[in-house]
């Protein structure tokens, strides 16, 4: 930025973890070196291929710790929507020769698994989008309501992106399985935040995205529980036991092994600490803004998300201020950004038009600090006040035409 002819750099804050994070250095080195030291095909026999291979084991190893199940039950993929597509359209496929074809979403789910239950309601699936409490929380009772003979297969998400509330999957899993439906939970917003265990859990199917925790886009994986019917992703080679052809990307997922490694690592810490900034920078907005409201559950949220409505702004308006003052933050899922279009987390939460499009979402991270808490929250008051002074003005002005 240029002020009366110096060059200032802004200060920076990055806030918006959920849409994507910083590479962690150690995950940049690895890929670095996998780059250009094990290009072995991990299918070929020779040394090359068995190195590129022990570096695919290593990695399903660190998933197989991070998400709490067996080394041979993960699938690597392109990532988290590549990994709801997979589980969804493969149990469909699979599971079509029941005739079972009735398929049950929530209703805040990300479009990743909102768009593919469409699609498989086009293919002559019944779809159920369950509704959520005001606080963004699926309940069983709605759930088993809505669970009918030829439910075959259900998919609640374990964090929403939005909002960051955690549901009951282990309860919702239950109801699911005793109407012998699969169960698939999108945990790409929970993976590497809040400790998992997709055996406890119970799930069957459950999906994680690199690139939530500091690892490289483009990579993450499915976890198919042991057993589980799922037509084959990508037809062609036998890699991934046949569940997924292609030659693996391996430095990818050594990406992903070294950000899983480290996630594992850090989350004692580093979840109490987020969730003391988070819960920091929310008092101080809720106390020095005027109306100002959470969106969401106070508990029951992973640690580094917040959603706050602001009465009287247009949530892009605030977006762009913020992020002229060099700080990133988003109006709710990064994909729906640029649109205007309300939020359909918080529509389905019961919320009225204005506060759909008026919600801001702060997602922290590793970088964050106390010292950069304070500042946004400093400079929000005066942010929102001059926006809402540019609203009144337009409101009061009269048209020059009728
Ligand atoms: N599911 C959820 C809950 C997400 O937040 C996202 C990304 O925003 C995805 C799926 C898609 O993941 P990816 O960007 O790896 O395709």
């Amino acid at each position: 930025m240029v002020r009366g002819g110096a060059t200032i750099d802004l200060v920076r804050s990055y806030l918006d973890h959920n849409a994507t994070t910083p590479v962690d250095p150690a995950v940049a080195d690895a890929v670095d070196r996998a780059m250009r030291e094990e290009f072995g095909n991990p299918s070929s026999v020779h040394v090359y291929g068995q190195r590129a291979k022990a570096l695919l084991d290593r990695a399903r190893h660190s998933v197989a710790t991070l998400v709490g199940g067996d080394p041979a039950e993960v699938v690597f993929t392109s990532g988290g929507t590549e990994s709801d597509n997979f589980a969804l359209r493969g149990a469909a496929e699979a599971l079509e020769i029941t005739g079972r074809k009735h398929v049950i979403a929530s209703a805040i789910e990300h479009e990743a698994v909102l768009q593919t239950v469409k699609a498989l309601g086009r293919r002559g699936w019944r779809v159920t989008l369950l509704p959520v409490t005001q606080e963004g929380i699926v309940t069983p009772e709605t759930l088993a309501a809505a669970i009918e003979p030829d439910t075959s297969l259900v998919s609640i998400m374990h964090a929403n992106n939005e909002i960051g509330s955690v549901q009951p999957i282990r309860e919702l899993c239950a109801i699911a399985h005793a109407h012998k439906a699969l169960f698939h939970t999108d945990a790409v917003q929970s993976a590497g935040k809040i400790p998992m265990d997709a055996r406890t859990l119970g799930v069957d199917l459950l999906s994680i995205s690199a690139h939530k925790f500091y690892g490289p886009k483009g990579v993450g994986a499915l976890w198919i529980k042991r057993g589980t019917r799922l037509a084959s992703a990508m037809t062609g080679g036998r890699q991934e036991r046949n569940r997924r052809a292609g030659t693996e990307n391996v430095p990818a997922i050594t990406g992903l092994q070294v950000a899983a490694d480290l996630a594992v690592g850090k989350m004692d810490k580093e979840s109490p600490r987020l969730a003391a900034l988070r819960d920091r920078l929310e008092a101080k907005i809720l106390d020095t803004v005027d109306g100002t409201a959470r969106n969401g559950p106070g508990e029951g949220r992973v640690p580094n998300t917040t959603n706050i409505s602001f009465d009287g702004i247009e949530a892009e308006s605030l977006l762009i201020a913020l992020d002229l003052e060099g700080v990133a933050v988003s109006t709710g899922s990064a994909c729906s950004s640029g649109t205007l279009e309300p939020s359909h987390v918080l529509k389905a939460m019961g919320f009225p038009l204005h506060r759909t499009q008026n919600s801001i979402r702060f997602s922290l991270g590793a970088s964050n600090t106390e010292e950069e808490i304070d500042r946004v929250a400093a400079l929000l008051p005066g942010i929102v006040h001059r926006l809402r002074q540019v609203t009144a003005g337009k409101a009061t002005q009269t048209p020059a035409t009728a």
